[in-house]
């Protein structure tokens, strides 16, 4: 397992069952209160867990994108070359061409949410995202905290 950021500050003990996200948070909360750490705090190895969770998830779908499109792409060329008679016109080619682009983009599309979906699921269930009242871990996009705090909130906002 990996443990993010540079670790040991003297009289820190973390619990051993904590994940990594737990022990960060715990280090971010710590170093908030002090003001000597306000500058750390705004380097990249040293942004809150959700901050960085939501970087990651906007990475994996970037990154998932031309994967996709060059998948669907490839299998739709296949596809094409077995079906197309070598006497197609040069009109039918350029149609079959535009199709397969826009099918692959769309594809592309696919592969991201996909991605995006699964990479924001670990974040959650690893506790990346937190409720700021009571700091439990969030279920998941959209499920508000159980506790009161939360609860009020989400109710005044209607
Ligand atoms: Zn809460």
């Amino acid at each position: 397992m990996r443990i993010y950021g540079s670790g040991s500050h003297p009289g820190e003990s973390f619990d051993p069952r904590m994940n990594g996200y737990e022990r960060e948070w715990l280090r971010v909360r710590r170093h908030a209160g002090s003001p000597c750490n306000a500058g750390l705090l705004r380097t990249m190895s040293s942004l809150p867990p959700d901050t960085r969770a939501m970087r990651q998830t906007l990475y994996a779908a970037l990154a998932a994108f031309p994967v996709g499109f060059v998948l669907v792409l490839v299998a739709l060329g296949l596809l094409v070359y077995h079906v197309v008679t070598p006497d197609a016109r040069w009109w039918e080619i350029l149609h079959i061409s535009i199709n397969s682009i826009l099918i692959s983009a769309f594809g592309g599309l696919c592969f991201s949410a996909v991605a995006a979906t699964v990479v924001s699921r670990i974040h959650y269930r690893r506790g990346a995202y937190r409720c700021r009242f009571c700091d439990r871990p969030l279920k998941g996009p959209g499920i508000p905290c159980e506790c009161p705090e939360a609860q009020a909130l989400r109710t005044d906002s209607r």
